[in-house]
Formats: structure tokens, C-alpha cells, sequence
């Protein structure tokens, strides 16, 4: 299963990714992630993506390109791959699409997790922090009971400062502006599914599952034994059903052959009985003329 993933930030994208990671047991590919290993690492396209990062530029796509196709020769990518982060604009979605044709790995779709604005700004403006523990509220969906403080301990609840509405909605335009043109991309090839990314994360997840199956047949064991038996159950029951059908059908070719034959018989006594008739006529003219010429003679 091989996919890429779309979603806004605060859209869920990143919990639904690890779910899927864990689920499908393949890896996500970041290229965020793969940037910063090559450059840890120094591998060759590490060292140029440093020159670029350090001399304030975007690295190129080609040496982007590159560090993802060294990804696809990786073992665990065999049963697929969730890409995340890339591509971010049409250039970088046709020279992936031409990298994975070229290691025969094509796409076989892009999912978007769909999330309206509105829903969007709600969650990133209303999120609260526990200074001491972690939890996370969120004033709008979830809030603390305490008002401004955890439920769990007491702490203080923090606002982040990033997480104010100019700033969320400078992101979410940001978002917008370059993500639109690939949700057209990806459908105009008929690969881009949208999940509705509002719910319960176990619902969203569960939407999610159930459109990957459907594309592909990877499936995790259990499930795939599952759907085995219940696809021989479902033919077992097809089975039961159409022999009924067929029983039905004979006996309807059977009523039609004895209607034919009956047809048949019709014509066939109607045939004789013409005959009959027309004989009877014969011998009466016959009997009537001779009777007149026997007159006639006396
Ligand atoms: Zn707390």
C-alpha cells in the first residue's frame, strides 16, 4: 500500500499516519526526517542538502528525489509506504510520480484528511498544555473542569504563544494555497480519497482502513483470515441461493417446451381436421355431382 498523505495542520494527520504505521507495519516516509538523517548521517546527498540548508536555501527537489529513491530501496518498504510531508506542489508530485514508475512502485493513492478552517482554528486556537504533566485540553472540544488548571494536578495550563489565530490562520492559508492544486492533481488521476476528518480519532481511523482495503489487498494477517472466511460464507451463500433459481429456471424451460408441444399438437389436430373437412367436401361434391349427372342420364 502505497500513499500519501494530506492534511492540514491540527487536521489529525500525523496520529491517523501512526496508526496506520502501526496497523500495516509500514514505514512512514518524512522527507523532514530523511533530511536531517542524511545530513546527521553525511551521506553524499546529506552533504549537498547541508550546503543549501546552510547558505539560508530551500534544498532542490532533485536532491529530495534522490534521498526518497534511496528510501524506496529499503526492505521494509516492500508491502508499501505512507509519504509525508512531500510533495508540497505539482513539479514535486510529477518527478515523484516519475520516480516511483520508474522503481515500480506507483501510488495507488492520496489520501486527504479533510477538516473545515473553522474546525481547524478551533482546535490549534483552543489548546491548552498542563505545564506539569502534559495533558493536553483543548477549550473548545475539551476543556478542564478547573477552568485554567490541569484536572489530573493541578498545574497551570499554557497557551502557545504560535497558537494564536494570526499566526494559525497564516498557516492554514499557507496550507491551502499549496495543497489545493494537489488535491486537483491527484484527482484528475483518479487517486485522491477524502476522509472526513472530524470525529472520534478510533471513527476517523476506522473511515480511513476501510477505504485503503477496498484499494488494496494488503491487509494485516487477522484481518485477511477474516475476510477469507467470510468471502467463503458469502459464496456458500450465493450458491444456496442461485441453485433455488436454477431449479426455477428448468422448470420454466420445462412449462415452455410443454406449451411449444402443445402448440404443436394444436396445429397439428387443426391441420387434420382441415384435411378431414376438406376430404369430406371432396366426397360430398363427388357424391352430389355423380347423383346430378345419374339424373340427368334418366
Ligand atoms: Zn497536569
Amino acid at each position: 500500500m502505497r500513499i500519501v498523505l494530506l492534511g492540514a495542520p491540527g487536521s489529525g494527520k500525523g496520529t491517523q499516519s501512526q496508526k496506520l504505521v502501526d496497523k500495516y507495519h509500514i514505514p512512514q516516509i518524512s522527507t523532514g526526517n530523511l533530511l536531517r538523517a542524511a545530513v546527521t548521517g553525511g551521506s553524499p546527498l546529506g552533504k549537498q542538502a547541508k550546503g543549501f540548508m546552510e547558505a539560508g536555501q530551500l534544498v532542490p527537489d532533485h536532491i529530495v528525489l534522490g534521498m526518497i529513491e534511496e528510501r524506496l530501496s529499503h526492505k521494509d518498504v516492500r508491502k508499501g509506504f505512507i509519504l509525508d510531508g512531500f510533495p508540497r506542489n505539482i513539479p514535486q508530485a510529477q518527478a515523484l510520480d516519475e520516480l516511483l514508475d520508474k522503481v515500480h512502485q506507483p501510488l495507488d493513492a492520496t489520501i486527504l484528511i479533510d477538516v473545515d478552517l473553522d474546525v481547524l482554528i478551533q482546535r490549534i486556537t483552543g489548546r491548552r498544555t498542563c505545564l506539569s504533566c502534559g495533558q493536553v485540553y483543548n477549550i473548545y472540544t475539551s476543556p478542564s473542569r478547573l477552568d485554567d488548571r490541569c484536572d489530573k494536578c493541578g498545574g497551570d495550563l499554557h497557551h502557545r504563544m504560535d497558537d494564536n489565530e494570526e499566526t494559525i490562520g497564516n498557516r492554514l492559508r499557507i496550507y491551502e494555497a499549496q495543497t489545493t492544486p494537489l488535491i486537483n492533481y491527484y484527482r484528475q488521476q483518479g487517486k485522491l480519497k477524502n476522509i472526513q476528518g472530524v470525529g472520534e480519532i478510533d471513527d476517523i481511523f476506522t473511515k480511513l482502513i476501510t477505504v485503503l482495503d477496498r484499494l488494496t489487498n494488503i491487509k494485516p494477517e487477522k484481518q485477511r483470515e477474516e475476510s477469507t472466511k467470510m468471502s467463503t460464507a458469502k459464496k456458500k451463500t450465493a450458491t444456496k441461493k442461485a441453485a433455488p433459481k436454477k431449479k426455477a429456471a428448468a422448470t420454466k424451460k420445462k412449462a415452455v417446451a410443454t406449451k411449444k408441444k402443445a402448440a404443436v399438437t394444436k396445429k397439428k389436430a387443426a391441420a387434420k381436421k382441415k384435411t378431414a373437412t376438406k376430404k369430406k367436401a371432396a366426397v360430398k361434391k363427388k357424391t352430389a355431382t355423380k347423383k346430378k349427372a345419374a339424373a340427368k342420364k334418366k
